[in-house]
């Protein structure tokens, strides 16, 4: 293997930069040629990519978003594109590529390995969403993110004595929600892998409001069926507490990644190079507990994610 390539696709997150100094280091260190790829999938149809160098990554570690930006491509999705794509490496001598994204972007690269070209797949999400990885790159800073907006909510909750759902990102995967429900003490999180129960809901806001308690924060992952403001206005209804709604949005995608991000950003670049220099096959790579792994891409396409069962018990009796 003499010359990779780095990638960024779909969604961005905060890390993403940090991984792509990683392997724009880790692949100079090696003797490798490497080349950024812009805007994801599209750019590569394009043939927007450049030599990359020590410099060229140099002050970014800190930096949210992607500088190699990102996309989310149609034209990828079919057979023509597909190809372009495939002959474009094929133009630069690509023979290994690294692909930092989430499901979407990993299932299309899965099919560029099948093409023959070798491909490590980091998971570079906010959402958390990959079986085959306990912590995606960009989850932990948007947890961060989530936290210090529901340290604000509380505060003029509490001035106004109301109940607030706040309505946070992670499409399918309640993990966002979980992470920061339970770190941020929230009274109540609403995510998809769990059926709302109304009644006890409810119960629990004037419960806490008997006791004194001046606010409720109620967390809904946006994949949760029940919509943001049909919670709210059914809260009001059953219990007769005035009940706001935040929507973060994409306040939850920005910002300087955390020190935990970069080191796991910083990690996996380094074990993909490591890999392409090793000559190996394509792989994913995760983290488990704390330790980088990787595993055959197939495989790791084929895991299903489980949803932290204990987090949400230990949520639910730490707010009583
Ligand atoms: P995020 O989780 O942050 O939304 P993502 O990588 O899942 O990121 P997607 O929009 O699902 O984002 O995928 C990014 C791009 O990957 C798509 O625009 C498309 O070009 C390609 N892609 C998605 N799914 C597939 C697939 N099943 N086969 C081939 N290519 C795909």
């Amino acid at each position: 293997m003499k010359t990779i390539g780095v990638i960024t696709s779909g969604g961005d997150s905060p890390g993403m930069n940090a991984a792509i100094r990683a392997v724009v280091r880790s692949a100079i260190y090696h003797g490798l040629k490497v080349y950024g790829i812009e805007r994801g999938y599209e750019g590569l149809i394009n043939g927007d990519i450049q030599e990359m160098n020590v410099a060229s990554v140099s002050d970014i570690i800190q930096r949210g978003g992607t500088i190699l930006r990102t996309a989310r491509s149609e034209d990828f999705m079919t057979s023509g594109g597909f190809q372009r794509a495939v002959d474009m490496l094929a133009n630069f001598e690509i023979e290994g590529l690294v692909v930092i994204g989430g499901d979407g972007s990993l299932r299309g690269a899965l099919k560029l390995s099948q093409e023959g070209v070798t491909i490590m797949g980091l998971p570079g999400t906010i959402d958390n969403d990959l079986g085959f990885t306990d912590f995606t790159i960009g989850f932990d800073t948007a947890v961060n993110t989530v936290l210090s907006s529901v340290g604000n909510i509380r505060d003029t909750s509490s001035s106004h004595g109301r109940s607030t759902v706040v309505e946070v990102m992670g499409r399918n995967c309640g993990d966002i929600a979980l992470y920061a429900g339970l770190a941020g003490g929230a009274e109540y999180i609403l995510i998809p892998e769990k059926e709302v129960d109304i009644n006890a809901l409810c119960r629990k806001i004037v419960q806490g409001k008997n006791r004194g308690k001046l606010h409720s924060i109620i967390i809904r992952a946006e994949g949760v069926e029940m919509d943001s403001n049909e919670l709210a206005s059914l809260i009001s209804q059953r219990t007769g507490l005035e009940t706001k709604v935040v929507v973060l949005g994409y306040t939850q995608r920005g910002g300087s990644p955390t020190a935990r991000d970069r080191l796991l950003a910083s990690k996996m670049g380094y074990r993909a190079v490591e890999l392409l220099k090793a000559d190996s096959a394509s792989r994913a790579i995760g983290i488990r507990g704390i330790q980088v792994v990787d595993y055959n891409m197939v495989e790791a396409m084929a895991m299903k994610r489980s949803l932290n069962t204990e987090l949400l018990e230990l949520a639910d009796i730490l707010s009583i």
